[in-house]
This record gives C-alpha cells, structure tokens and sequence, in this order.
C-alpha cells in the first residue's frame, strides 16, 4: 500500500493505474476507520483494480462549535485496516495540502441539501461537496464508494457527480451495524455506558416504523409518529428529526411505498447520531 500525503503524488498513482487499462475505486473517509468503512473498500475491491481511500477530517463541513478539534483520529489502526483491506493507495493529506489558502469556491447542492441534516446544519452538504468535488478532481474517473449511513449525502454526492458530470460514477453501500442495531459511526466512541445503550433506540425506531409499512400502513404521518414516539420514549434521546421522504429528492411523502425512506437524527448524550432505512 502506497501511503502518500501530496495530491500530486495520489494523482500519479492514479494515472498510472488507468494508463494500464485498470479500473479505480475511491473511498473517501474522515478515518477513525471501523468496519462499516472497511464494507466500502471491500466493494471497490470487487469492482475495481485499484483503490484509494482517503483519510481527511474536513474543516469546511463543521461548523463552529461542532467536534472538528475533538474528532477522533488514530492512524496507526487506520492504516493496518486500509492495507487489511487491500487499498492500493491511502491519501492522509494536511489541511494545508488541501487548502493552501482559504478556499474561495464552494459547490452547493440545491433543494435536497435543504432539509433534515441541512436545516440542522446550515453549511455542513456545501463543506462536503466541496471536498468530495475536490476528492473527485483529484481522483479523476473512478467509481467512488459512499455509504448508505449518510443516506442524504448520498443522494446530494450522486446529485452533484452527475449534475457537473464528474466521470465518477456513485456507489451506495449498505449500512453496516453493531450486533444491536446501531449503526457503526466514528461517533459511536463518544457513547458510553447508559448512552451507549440508549443509542439503540435510533435503528428500534426506524425497525418499528419500517415494520409497519411492510404490514401495509401507508400513511406517512402514521409511520412518522411510530418513529418519534419510540424516540420519545427513551429519556437519554433527544430527538431532532423524524422524516418520511422521498428516497431520492428527500421531500416529504404523504404516503408510503417502495420508494419511500425513513430517516431519523437524535442527541444521545454527547454524540449526534443518524440513521436511515428503506421501507
Ligand atoms: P465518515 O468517515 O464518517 O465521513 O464516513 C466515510 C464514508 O463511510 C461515508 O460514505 C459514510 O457514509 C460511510 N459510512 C460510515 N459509517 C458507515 C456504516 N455504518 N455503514 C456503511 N457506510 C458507512
């Protein structure tokens, strides 16, 4: 595994590699990497000849008083599970590699960059389709590999790719869990004890809500009240949204079919927590 800091030196390895005829996979990650970052390096593994992953916690998508200063890091671990995971490339570049100078540009995603994460957190999609804009001109064409976890910064990152017809095709990749539901997050590390376990009541929530659309309950309201309720109930959960939209455009549905997400955002203690289903 070739471990670089430069984008020039990422760029090379690259060019190189689709100069042989050979398919490249990017990863774009903030590190602090678990398994459900290791499912994504396992698919572009599977599809691609060669991968690079990213590791860069971006200033850009956290606002003041948000955890950039607090994010946890620990690239010793990151790097055994990059070459674990057969990475052929694994770009840790400096903020100033990144920005040499404060960055002028911002890439916006209108309309579904609005709600749900975006009314939470006003600037948090423009930090991200920034990098990920960036990551994507530094990778050139390749497929890049995102989670579902982040259901709406998929939907936003597929929007923006083809929108300014980035020769980057999109990949969703299913959300990886722990044993009890909760879905893997960096975050996670900041849950202990009662919030660790109360933080299961994100994944219960969107089961039960899902559950009943599967049973035939096609009123949205209905679906989104089961959410909210079973959040309400947990005393160490506040709850910031509980949404029934349309998977693609993240607009409010009235009613529910195969194409509806459901999508939930709660304060667990000290650590913000999403999670998402389909129906
Ligand atoms: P992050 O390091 O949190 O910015 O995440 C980097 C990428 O990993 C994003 O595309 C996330 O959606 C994805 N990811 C994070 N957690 C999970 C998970 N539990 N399952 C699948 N993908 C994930």
């Amino acid at each position: 595994m070739n471990i670089v800091s430069t984008i020039a030196e990422a760029r090379a390895h690259l060019d190189a590699a689709r100069a042989n005829g050979q398919q490249v996979g990017l990863v774009p990650t903030m590190g602090f990497l678990h398994d459900g970052h290791v499912s994504l390096m396992t698919a572009a593994g599977a599809d691609c000849d060669v991968v690079m992953t990213t590791i860069f916690v971006n200033p850009l998508q956290f606002a003041a008083g948000e955890d950039l200063s607090d994010y946890p890091r620990d690239l010793e671990s990151d790097t055994q599970r990059c070459a674990a995971a057969g990475v052929s490339v694994l770009l840790v570049p400096p903020v100033e590699e990144m920005y040499p100078e404060p960055i002028l540009t911002v890439v916006q995603v209108d309309e579904v960059s609005k709600a749900l994460e975006g009314a939470s957190r006003p600037t948090h999609f423009a930090g991200v389709c920034t990098v990920v804009a960036k990551l994507f001109n530094i990778a050139g064409p390749c497929r890049a590999y995102f989670g579902e976890k982040d259901w709406q910064q998929l939907q936003i990152v597929s929007r923006m790719a083809s929108d300014l017809s980035f020769p980057v095709e999109v990949v969703g990749c299913p959300i990886v869990r722990e044993p009890d539901g909760l879905a893997m997050s960096s975050r996670n590390v900041y849950l202990e004890g009662p919030h660790r376990d109360a933080a299961t009541v994100l994944s219960r929530a969107l089961g039960l809500g899902a559950e009943a659309a599967r049973s035939g309950e096609t009123d949205a309201e209905v679906v989104r009240a089961i959410i909210e309720a079973e959040v309400g109930a947990e005393p160490l959960a506040e709850l910031d949204y509980a949404a029934v939209v349309d998977a693609r455009t993240l607009a409010p549905v009235a009613s529910v079919d195969a194409n509806t997400r459901l999508l939930v955002a709660a304060q667990v203690g000290p650590a913000r927590l999403i999670d998402n289903v389909g129906v």
